[in-house]
């Protein structure tokens, strides 16, 4: 039988549609409410990134603000203009665009986005309230997975999940997130050994390493679902997942997978937090 195709841009259509109608609420209330995103150097992925999201918000009425700073800006510099925007009413949300040069210190400007404009969950305190299952701001591509597993109702209670990677962003939030939905999960990473042993036990394997094609057919149990987060040159996944299709009963396409919702993710939160405010004033 053909495996099922967790198809994320029809999720995201679907939540823009939903964001669309909540912005036109928010505005109607006298909030311009806006994303502002900031990139420092000329880091091409991040720009990128950066125009595919204004575009979006464009898209619900949400407005962009795009700030690209040069690579010389210093820790303070950065700190002043994160300030600023903490500061104004219409922004509620702040990206912060990874990798910065490396003179910067990148926690303490992570740290410095206002707890509740934090849209991509990077502040240590929103992601010690992720760790303790309290309410918060979460990163977008591990909200982003869990979004695509709930829309297509693939359980997760007593699944066994094996999570390739363990970044700050992805791999370890993504993995807490399963562990509070009562999966079993094994993380792994490149001093793992044996990860074909670990990816055999698996019910659902999470690829979030960035490396083409690192997991194919060969160690995988039969009815796996693959949930691929890697986005490499040619717009290749972490998992091989021609050689996989036989073996796995469920897959998101790279592209078209978790990409376009962890876009819709950003936005969601955005839209969240302006309502948040709304609420509490
Ligand atoms: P990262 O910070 O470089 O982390 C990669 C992780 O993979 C590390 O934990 C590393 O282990 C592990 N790893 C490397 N080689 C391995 C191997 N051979 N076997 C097992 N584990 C290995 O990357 P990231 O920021 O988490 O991003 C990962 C991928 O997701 C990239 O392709 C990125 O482009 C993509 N991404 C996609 C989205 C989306 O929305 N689709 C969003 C963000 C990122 P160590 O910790 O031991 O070094």
């Amino acid at each position: 039988m053909q495996p099922l195709t967790l198809d994320g841009r029809v999720i995201a259509k679907a939540i823009r549609e939903d964001l669309s109608r909540r912005v036109c609420a928010i505005k109607s209330q006298g909030l311009d409410i806006s994303l502002a995103s900031i990139v420092v150097g000329d880091d091409q992925s991040s720009l990128i990134y950066q125009s595919s999201n204004a575009k979006s918000c464009v898209k619900v009425g949400i407005t962009p603000i795009t700030i690209i700073m040069n690579s010389t800006t210093t820790t303070q510099q950065l700190l002043d203009t994160i300030h600023q925007l903490n500061e104004d009413v219409n922004v509620c949300g702040i990206i912060l665009h990874h990798p910065l040069p490396k003179h910067i210190d990148e926690r303490a400007c992570f740290d410095a986005i206002r707890c509740d404009k934090d849209v991509d969950g990077v502040n240590t305190s929103n992601f010690g309230r992720l760790a303790l299952g309290l309410p918060c701001m979460y990163p977008s591509t591990p909200l982003s997975i869990m979004t695509i597993l709930d829309y297509y109702g693939i359980q997760l209670i007593g699944k066994h999940v094996a999570v390739v990677g363990r970044s700050a962003i992805l791999g370890k939030p993504v993995s807490l997130l399963m562990l509070a939905r009562h999966a079993t999960v094994t993380i792994c990473h490149s001093r793992t050994t044996n990860l074909q042993a670990v990816l055999g036990n698996a019910d659902i394997v999470v690829a979030c390493v960035g490396k083409s094609n690192l997991i194919g057919k060969e160690c995988l149990k039969e009815g796996v679902v693959l949930i691929d987060a890697g986005y490499n040159e040619g717009n290749v996944g972490d998992i091989d997942i021609d050689s996989c299709m036989p073996i796995c009963s469920a897959y998101t396409p790279v592209p078209g997978g978790v990409g376009p919702v962890t876009v819709s993710m950003l936005l969601q939160q955005t839209v969240q937090s302006a309502e948040n405010r709304l609420r509490n004033n």
